[in-house]
């Protein structure tokens, strides 16, 4: 239902609890964040419920962190639960991943991913994009291609435009990377995202309202599109093939 994303010099937490709040009138059944935190962990915090259950279990478990994501559910796959609440984790945590929309082939995707030897926690269909995602970018890094890459971000990409490629259905989606910690992959097909983009910090949103305040520089995203953001740097490619161009426009919206 709605995405919020924060990288920057502050803590994540605090924009994307924020962030969400101002999401609610959209409607959501769960929610949750993660942070990417500096000793080199994820920390996801989510829960079936309102927001206010959210915001407590997330100041109890210290999200200090500089760069996070966050998701407002409303359940199209799975009920209603803790576990089912976004963010998704990839493989053995090695990413973290909010999806709005919905994953047709999700159940041929989980088959193939449960043979691999992928578990699965959830009963969404956007569980599927993390261990496909994670899969993707094994590959990639196994392949050597990237290795003598000046871009640090080129395998992540490259892993994510394996994972769309194989998808059937709608998505906006946002991922961060316990390995990448400097960097936010966004990417839509047929559901809203916006990018802030802010003096030394970039916010990520499924609408403009939570960038209200924060910045009016912003960035639609199209479809078949995917961002890559870091604190300074925006970059937008195809999610088929190389980089596009892209535009700042003004945020126009009544607070
Ligand atoms: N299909 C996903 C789920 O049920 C995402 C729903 C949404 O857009 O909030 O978890």
């Amino acid at each position: 239902c709605g995405i919020v994303g924060y990288i920057g010099p502050k803590p994540a937490a605090d924009f994307l609890i924020e962030g969400l709040r101002r999401l609610e009138y959209r409607g959501y059944d769960s929610s949750g964040v993660v942070t990417s935190e500096p000793k080199g962990m994820l920390n996801v915090t989510k829960t079936a419920g309102r927001i206010d259950l959210l915001a407590t279990a997330a100041a109890e478990s210290s999200h200090d962190g500089q760069i996070g994501i966050g998701h407002t559910r409303w359940a199209t796959h799975g009920p209603a639960t803790d576990v089912n609440a976004h963010p998704h984790l990839g493989g053995d945590g090695a990413l973290a991943l909010v999806h709005n929309g919905v994953i047709e082939n999700y159940q041929s995707l989980r088959g193939a991913l449960v043979e691999q030897g992928y578990q699965f926690f959830s009963a969404t269909d956007s569980e599927v994009v993390a261990h496909l995602l994670d899969s993707e970018l094994k590959a990639v890094i196994e392949s050597g291609e990237f290795d003598n890459s000046p871009d640090p971000h080129a395998p992540l990409v490259a892993a994510l435009q394996g994972t769309l490629s194989q998808l059937r259905g709608t998505y906006g989606l946002a991922v961060v990377f316990r390995d990448w910690p400097g960097v936010i992959l966004a990417a839509r097909l047929g559901s809203p995202l916006v990018i802030g983009v802010g003096d030394d910090e970039h916010f990520i949103a499924s609408d403009g309202s939570p960038l209200v305040g924060h910045t009016d520089r912003i960035v639609y995203l199209s479809d078949h599109e995917v961002a890559v953001v870091t604190a300074d740097d925006l970059r937008v490619v195809s999610r088929d093939a190389g980089a596009v161009s892209h535009q700042v426009k003004r945020l126009e919206i009544d607070a």
